[in-house]
């Protein structure tokens, strides 16, 4: 994973690898206050720059569910400049309301004859694995 960076031609600064360590360390989407305090110390330009390049190169994705505040999780390699290819659900806790990327066995392919897909996010709401008990 430190190597994220590399893989998707983007230069590593440590403030770079010190974002990306960040979102690497959750196993959910975070918004950016969770970034922010977990920086402690930062500068708000160089991190907006920062969350804007990792959102072109397919570091990382942002998921809005509900108009509620941006969450961003980490990309795996499937993504790249030319975009995100993601195969997973997002599906947010109506109790917890932590956001999960969900993999599952298969990403269902939907066709749309005249139009062209360039991106699919399926959106769930409901309990996740700890408030499901
Ligand atoms: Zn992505
Ligand atoms: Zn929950
Ligand atoms: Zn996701």
């Amino acid at each position: 994973m430190s190597n994220i960076l590399n893989n998707k031609k983007i230069s590593e600064t440590t403030f770079r690898k010190e974002v990306v360590a960040i979102f690497d360390k959750y196993n959910n989407a975070i918004p950016l206050s969770i970034v922010e305090k977990e920086l402690k110390k930062f500068n708000r330009i160089t991190l907006y720059r920062t969350i804007k390049v990792f959102l072109e190169k397919g570091v990382i994705h942002e998921i809005t569910i509900n108009g509620a505040v941006s969450n961003y999780a980490i990309c795996k390699d499937e993504c790249d400049t030319i975009g995100h290819h993601h195969q997973h659900i997002h599906f947010k806790c109506t109790s917890c309301g932590i956001i999960f990327c969900v993999e599952v066995d298969r990403f269902p392919s939907i066709n749309l004859p005249k139009y062209k897909i360039e991106q699919l996010e399926i959106q769930a709401t409901g309990f996740c694995q700890s408030c499901n008990v």
